[in-house]
C-alpha cells in the first residue's frame, strides 16, 4: 500500500489542461471530497477498511481553476531534465554531468534558461571560458525555457502510459 501511495498522478484543468503532478496520497483524499474525477486509473485498488476505490493516474478538476502559470523552477536539476541529461556538445549521456554556461560568467553570462546547459566534465572544462563561436563546440539545440507541458512530459514513464494523450504524447508507430 505505502508503495503505490508513492506513484504520481497527473492533474488536468476542467479544460483537459494538464496543470501539475501530485502524490496519489493527495489525490485519493481530493476524490474524496469530490473535488476531482478520475479520468484514467492505475491497475491497483487502494484498500482500507472504509473504501475500495482503483488508484487514479489522471484526475480532472470538476470546477475550472484559474491558474497562474507556475515558473519552472531554474535549477540544476530542471537543466538536466530538460536535457534529458545528455550532454549539449557531444551527446554523452549517462557519465557525470555539469552545468556549463555557455557564455562563461567571465564574460557576463547569467544563469538563465537560454544561458545554461547540461554538459559532460571533458565537454565542460574543454571549452573553459572561451566564447562559444571560438570554442569549436557547437550546441545540439538552442536551449530554451522549458513549457510546463514539456516539463510534466519528462515525467512520463513506462507505468504512466495512460498520462500520454493528455500530454500530446501518442505513441509514435
Ligand atoms: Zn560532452
Amino acid at each position: 500500500m505505502a508503495a503505490i501511495l508513492n506513484r504520481r498522478v497527473l492533474v488536468l484543468n476542467q479544460s483537459y489542461e494538464p496543470l501539475m503532478i501530485i502524490g496519489a496520497k493527495r489525490a485519493i483524499i481530493l476524490v474524496l471530497n469530490e473535488k476531482v474525477e478520475a479520468v484514467e486509473n492505475y491497475r491497483e485498488n487502494i484498500h482500507s477498511a472504509y473504501l475500495s476505490l482503483p488508484l487514479p493516474s489522471v484526475i480532472k478538476l470538476k470546477y475550472y481553476a484559474r491558474v497562474q502559470r507556475k515558473n519552472i523552477v531554474l535549477s540544476r536539476k530542471n537543466i538536466l531534465k530538460r536535457d534529458n541529461h545528455t550532454c549539449q556538445y557531444c551527446r554523452a549521456k549517462s557519465v557525470p554531468m555539469t552545468i556549463d554556461h555557455i557564455k562563461s560568467k567571465k564574460h557576463g553570462g547569467e544563469d538563465t534558461w537560454e544561458n545554461l546547459v547540461a554538459a559532460c566534465v571533458p565537454c565542460n572544462t574543454k571549452k573553459g571560458n572561451q566564447p562559444l563561436n571560438e570554442s569549436g563546440f557547437q550546441l545540439l539545440k538552442k536551449p530554451r525555457k522549458p513549457t510546463m507541458i514539456l516539463h510534466l512530459q519528462k515525467y512520463v514513464k513506462q507505468f504512466q502510459s495512460s498520462w500520454r494523450p493528455y500530454l500530446f504524447m501518442q505513441e509514435k508507430n
